[in-house]
């Protein structure tokens, strides 16, 4: 035995977990809507939602009763049988936007593959099986598998995993999309972009970039890929975050909120790039599984129940409107506000972590981003109060980090 029972009593005991994440050193043992609560019951604010994952807050009632139900019943039985609860939640999903057909994957990264495995095998199965690179913009994140982080192509991400997976071309994010066009060869089999970059900072592309993006696919024969791991499900006031234009892709990707916390992903797809995945071509020992059906029928269910969405822009109009006074208020701390929704984000002019830790220590969760972005990605079900008392701790948050940044000018000033 290896770790005895007093190792775990040791105060320098290192759980024999992976240290990938700078994790902070609080554990959550329940949830409650929008709020979750550690072991002495010490009450959180989640404005991050498990990096928007639980868009239903903690705990939502017919999410519990629909994954309680189907435990009773059945739990798993592989993709080799019909799995009723997928079909139906596929046909509901498909009639909501421009996919014929998807695939139910366990997380983001796997529905990234799996559209990334689609966009080559359309251009081989059309006779242009050298058409299989992918272009992808600068500050973009597709997952952590070696065809997702060669996609990104970010130092940070691939810095030790090389040789990285052949394929993929990286331009600028800024850039004006009609030079893409320049990376577009004989090769390109895709565009792949997120209409709001997460991981990157909350950056959103415009309407007409996306515009851009399409006119290029179509005249260059290419497909466009739409990552909407963070970006979809009701997250930023519609079902697919690209339906506030009339571009549509010819693949996306979906994940988080789709399963409200239960671990589960999607890819779409148009017809005439579905019909060339095949039985045999792709697969999922998990994938759509019963239990995360249920979920996920469940979490539809309330996305497109009446006045949801609405709500979604409801709350994001209030929580943007705060936090850009909250902005006026204190210069010194945030740069500007940016994003859709309730995907929404501060750029700051002070270190992100400093302030995601002050802003755990008032007992408001948060999480970082690229470009010096702190995310603010509260539970979709947000009340307009519950609003209000994040931007009260956000503002006692931005207050402590004033007060840090003038004492530390005050030390510099008398030489201390
Ligand atoms: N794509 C985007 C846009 C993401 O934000 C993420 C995760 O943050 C992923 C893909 C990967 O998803 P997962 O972590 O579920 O594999």
């Amino acid at each position: 035995m290896k770790n005895s029972e007093s190792d775990n009593t040791d105060q320098t005991f290192v759980p024999p977990v992976l240290p990938t994440y700078a994790r902070a050193d609080v554990a959550f043992v329940r949830g409650e809507g929008v709020y979750a609560f550690d072991k002495d019951d010490n009450r959180y604010l989640d404005f991050g939602s498990g990096i928007g994952v639980n868009n239903l807050g903690y705990c939502h009632p017919a999410l519990v009763k629909a994954l309680t139900d189907q435990a009773g019943k059945i739990w798993h039985t592989s993709n080799l049988y019909r799995i009723e609860g997928q079909e139906r939640l596929a046909e509901r999903l498909t009639k909501e936007c421009f996919a014929d057909s998807m695939f139910f994957t366990n997380s983001g990264a796997e529905a990234m593959e799996c559209a990334i495995k689609m966009a080559r095998k359309y251009h081989n199965d059309n006779g242009n099986p050298d058409r299989y690179r992918v272009i992808t913009f600068e500050g973009c994140f597709h997952g952590r598998t070696l065809a997702t982080i060669a996609a990104a192509g970010s130092e940070k991400l691939i810095k030790g995993f090389g040789p990285m997976m052949e394929g993929f071309d990286h331009v600028p994010f800024y850039k004006d999309m009609s030079e893409v066009e320049e990376a577009i060869t004989e090769e390109t089999a895709a565009i792949l972009i997120e209409p709001v970059q997460g991981e990157g900072g909350i950056r959103p592309v415009s309407t007409e970039n996306l515009e851009i993006l399409r006119k290029l696919c179509d005249k260059h024969g290419i497909l466009l890929m739409f990552d909407e791991v963070q970006c979809g499900m009701g997250r930023v006031g519609k079902l697919f975050a690209h339906q506030d234009s009339t571009i549509t892709p010819d693949i996306l990707a979906t994940a988080k909120g789709i399963g409200g916390g239960f671990p589960m992903g999607a890819c779409m797809a148009t017809d005439k790039v579905a019909q060339c995945m095949k039985a045999g071509t792709h697969g999922s020992t998990y994938g759509g599984n019963p239990l995360a059906m249920a979920v996920g029928n469940a979490v539809l269910d309330v996305v497109l129940s009446d006045g949801f969405l609405d709500h979604v822009n409801q709350m994001s109009y209030e929580l943007r409107k705060a936090l850009v006074k909250l902005g006026s208020s204190y210069p010194e701390v945030i740069d500007r506000v940016r994003g859709k929704g309730l995907m929404l984000g501060l750029k700051l002019k002070t270190p992100v972590p400093e302030f995601v830790g002050e802003a755990l220590k008032n007992r408001l969760m948060l999480v970082g981003a690229g470009d010096n972005t702190v995310r603010l990605l509260p539970p979709l079900i947000v009340t307009a109060e519950e609003i209000d008392e994040g931007v009260s701790l956000l503002d006692k948050t931005c207050n402590n980090i004033k007060k840090a940044l003038e004492a530390s000018k005050a030390d510099s000033d008398t030489g201390d």
